[in-house]
This record gives structure tokens, sequence and C-alpha cells, in this order.
């Protein structure tokens, strides 16, 4: 009997199996076909400087709103693109319309567009890449922002650290995303070009739970001040967070509470003539 069982019990999981194995071929398909059709979307999420509350740019997210699912999140997407290697044309299609859209905002309004590590596997392509979208948009490199993450620094440390220079080469700045989750090393300060350390959303969100948080949020802006880099924290939902995260002289805050990821024709500096005025 309880033989019986375990079979029973080893065919119900290899049919789930299956099933999982068929519905992300499906999606991977449906995703290829979304990405031919031009049926993927970015929003932008405001970028918000902590002394003067400006917006000074915005964070450029990709959007996958499916006709039978509704709005597939990018956690989803983003993996499956990376490990059916549609990522790369995904990534291209990412900073091109990034760019495009950067251009028609007033300068010096920025974006900020998400890199995953698979975009570096192919030596000198992303630099190659960005070129092009930088070049037939027409937007000043010192307008865009490339956001890496810690992961990418822990494997084929040579070929990325000649990526990251000569995407600096360029003219455009880098940013270590989501710091402070994964193998933060204090090595990837100093030994990659980097502009910008975007403290990640867990600190914003245990920083009134205990004063050591503070601590750390303190210490890293100290050192990445000092290293020449600048400080964004993201996560910032409420009023508590955003002053304390300014007090502890972060530069720029993300979140729902400064405004949520919205479609290019619904972003805040429209709302008014001059962009440097604009609050959320
Ligand atoms: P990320 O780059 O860290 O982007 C920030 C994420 O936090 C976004 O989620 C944003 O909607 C969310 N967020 C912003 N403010 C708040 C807040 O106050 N509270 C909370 N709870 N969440 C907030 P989203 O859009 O779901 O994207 C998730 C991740 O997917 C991104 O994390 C990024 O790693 C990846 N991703 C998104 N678009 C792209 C892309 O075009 N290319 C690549 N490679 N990855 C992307
Ligand atoms: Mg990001
Ligand atoms: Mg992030
Ligand atoms: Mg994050």
């Amino acid at each position: 009997r309880a033989k019986a069982d375990g079979r029973g019990t080893f065919r119900f999981y290899d049919a789930r199996l299956d099933d999982e194995l068929q519905r992300r071929r499906r999606l991977s398909a449906e995703l290829r076909d979304a990405l031919a059709t031009n049926a993927l979307a970015l929003h932008f999420q405001p970028l918000m400087d902590a002394g003067s509350g400006r917006i000074v740019g915005y964070e450029a997210l990709a959007r996958w709103p499916h006709p039978e699912r509704g709005w597939v999140p990018p956690a989803t997407f983003i993996a499956l693109a990376e490990q059916t290697g549609l990522i790369e044309d995904l990534g291209v299609w990412v900073l091109r319309a990034a760019c495009r859209e950067a251009a028609r905002w007033p300068a010096p309004l920025t974006v900020a567009v998400n890199l995953s590590p698979a975009q570096f596997r192919r030596d000198g392509a992303i630099a190659e890449f960005v070129s092009v979208a930088l070049r037939e948009s027409g937007l000043a490199p010192e307008r865009l922002e490339l956001e890496i993450t810690e992961s990418l620094l822990m494997a084929r440390t040579e070929p990325v650290l000649r990526a990251l220079r000569e995407l600096r080469g360029l003219g455009v700045s880098i940013a270590m995303d989501d710091f402070g989750t994964g193998y933060s090393s204090l090595a990837h300060l100093w030994r990659f070009p980097l502009d910008r350390v975007k403290l990640d959303r867990e600190f914003t969100q245990s920083l009134a739970d205990d004063a050591k948080v503070g601590v750390i949020v303190g210490s890293v802006v100290s050192m990445a001040h000092a290293l020449g880099m600048s400080v964004t924290a993201e996560g910032v939902e409420t009023e508590a967070q955003r002053q304390a995260l300014a007090a502890h002289g972060c530069d720029v805050l993300q979140g729902f509470l400064l405004g949520r990821p919205a479609a290019p024709d619904r972003l805040p500096h429209q709302n008014n003539q001059n962009a440097d005025k604009a609050l959320v």
C-alpha cells in the first residue's frame, strides 16, 4: 500500500513537473512573440533628489501586458528571458525604447536602465548596443545610467571590468542595484568603475525596526561619498523613511511614496512646465 502511494505520489509530481515545463515553454514562446510584435511596454519610476524634492530622472522598468494573464511581473519574465537567451534581444529593446523616451524629456532628466548579467556574456556587445541606442535616440550619454547587480561582478571579472570601462568611456554612468542583499563585497566598491550605489529596499524597510540598520546605511553613504559615488535609497514608502534616509545622507530617493512606475505619457514632470519645479 505504501508502495502504491509512493508510486502515485511520484507520478503526481512527474505530471506537475511536465505541466510546469509546458507552461514555461508556452510563456517563453509568448514572450518572444510579444517582443517581436512590440507588445512589451516600459514604465518609468521617478528618482527624486533627497534634499530639494526635485525629480532628477526615472528608472525604466519593463512591463508585459499579457492578453490573458494580465501584467506578468518582470521577476517572472526577465528570469525566463535569461534562461531562454531572449534577454539579449529584450535588453536591446529596453535600451532603445528607454533612450528614445528619455530624449523627449527636458534635460537634464536622466533615465536608468537595468542590465542583466546575461547581457555581458558576449565581449564588446553591450557597449555596442548602448552606443547604438544613444546614437539613434540622440540622448546625451550623461543622461543614461546603467544598473548592474553584484551577481555580474562575481564571475568573469576581467571581461566584465573591460565592458564597464567601455561603457564608462561612452560617457554613461554605472549604478550598482540592490546593494546589500547579495554577496556584497566591499571590494566591488573600489574594484569596479561605479558612479552610484542603490541601497536595496530591505534597508529602507528595516530602518525603523533596528538602529543597527541606520548605522549601516550611514556607513555605506559615507563610504560611497568618500569614493566619489552617489547613493540612492530604494523602496521609500513612508514619510518617516524619507526623512530618515535624507538625514543619513542618501542623495536620491525612489519609492511608492514619491511615485509609482507609470506609462510614459503619465510622468509627473509633465504636470509642470518646468521639470525643475516638479514635485510629486
Ligand atoms: P529593481 O531594478 O530593483 O527595480 C525596482 C523594483 O522595485 C521595481 O519592481 C519597482 O516597481 C519596485 N518598487 C519601487 N518602489 C517601491 C516601493 O516603494 N515599494 C515596493 N514594495 N516596491 C517598489 P518591478 O518593476 O517589479 O521590477 C522588479 C525587478 O525586475 C527590477 O528590480 C529589476 O531587477 C528587474 N527588471 C525590471 N525591468 C527590467 C529590465 O528592463 N531589464 C532587466 N534586466 N531587469 C529588469
Ligand atoms: Mg533597478
Ligand atoms: Mg533596484
Ligand atoms: Mg530592488
